[in-house]
Formats: structure tokens, sequence, C-alpha cells
């Protein structure tokens, strides 16, 4: 395991990466990306289409709500370092399977500990499960445990659950449950930089 290196060490790495077949149909890789001020990471689970195209985390329509939800409770991408489980776009926007997470899964762990983050956010199913098991957290689905901070009995990091934005474009209940886990979400962030 490597400590304390840096992003862009990361981001190198990632950029030649071929450990899984999903190098081949990438126009760009999406390592992540933000200021990181509130030491608090957002997790998606991989990049879409225009993210493929642009190299950059959550700028379409998905990106697009993850910005109105953040600005509400007063975050900027300056705030946060947004990524994914995956770095590189599945075909067809579909599902990645468990060998190109476990693949994959190594660049997050580095980013994890180059960052060292107070908060991970993480955004929907597939990241809630991923984080949960490197975490030691108990996560049993997300329509049942969204909205709640765990803490990490291994790390002194808090682990809070929610939807992926994309499960809200078309969904007005789960883009009801989003936007109030935001405001729990706010109350968590204010909490946490008040105990420091
Ligand atoms: S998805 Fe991850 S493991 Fe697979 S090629 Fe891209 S960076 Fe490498």
């Amino acid at each position: 395991m490597l400590f304390n290196e840096s992003l862009n060490d990361i981001e190198r790495d990632i950029k030649n990466c071929k450990r899984c077949p999903l190098y081949k149909e990438r126009t760009n890789p999406v390592p992540g990306e933000g200021g990181f001020k509130k030491k608090i990471m957002f997790i998606g689970e991989a990049p879409g289409k225009n993210e493929d195209l642009q190299g950059r985390p959550f700028v379409g329509k998905a990106g697009e709500l993850l910005d109105r939800l953040m600005s509400e409770i007063g975050l900027s991408r300056d705030d946060v370092y947004i990524t994914n489980v995956i770095k590189c776009r599945p075909p067809n926007n579909r599902e990645p399977n468990d060998s190109e997470i476990i693949a994959c899964r190594t660049y997050l762990i580095r980013q994890i500990n180059a960052l060292k983050p107070k908060i991970i956010v993480c955004l929907g199913r597939i990241s809630s499960r991923v984080i949960a098991q490197m975490f030691n957290i108990q996560f049993t689905s997300i329509s049942r445990d969204h909205g709640k901070v765990f803490k990490s009995p291994i790390r002194p990091i808090k682990v809070f659950f929610t939807y992926h934005p994309a499960a809200a474009l078309y969904n007005r209940v789960t883009l009801r449950d989003l936007e109030e886990d935001f405001k729990i979400l706010k109350k968590i962030i204010e909490e946490t930089e008040g105990s420091q």
C-alpha cells in the first residue's frame, strides 16, 4: 500500500491503466477532481457518456443535479473531491461487474489514503457497498440505509449513504429522498467541523 503519494501520481497511473478490459473502450479515464477544502469525498459508480468524453466526473444531467444539491447546502466543487468507484466508462452505461470493481478499487483506496477525508458520501448502491466493505460498516440496502451516517470502526471516517443523482432524475420520490438526505448531510458536516 502506498501512503503520502500525490493525486497526480494516482492520476498518472489511472491514465496508463490496463488492469481491466474497460480501458479498451474509454475515450478518457475519469480519475476525479475537486478542491477538497472541507475534507469530504463524494464517490459515485462509474463515468457515463459525458464524463467519458470530457474526462471529468459528474458533468451530465446527474452532475447538474449534484451541483444543485451541493449548492443548496453551501458546498461547491472546490470544497469536495468527487470521484467514482470505476474510473473508465462501462459500455452502454451498464453496471460495473465484480472483477472490474476489484481491479479498480486499488485507485480508490490510494485516493482515500492520499486525501484522508473526514466524511465519505456514497452516491448509490455500488459505491455504498464498496465503501462499506472497505471500512467494515454494515450496509444492507440503499433504500434502508440512505440518509444515515456510520462511523468506521477501523478509520476516523464518517460514511454517509445516499442515492445516486441519476436515480433521481426521473423519479420524484427518490429526488425528494435525496434532497432530504442532503439536509441531513449538512448537519453532519457542521457537527464534524464543530468537533475539530
Ligand atoms: S476501470 Fe479502473 S481498473 Fe479498469 S482500466 Fe480503467 S482505471 Fe484501470
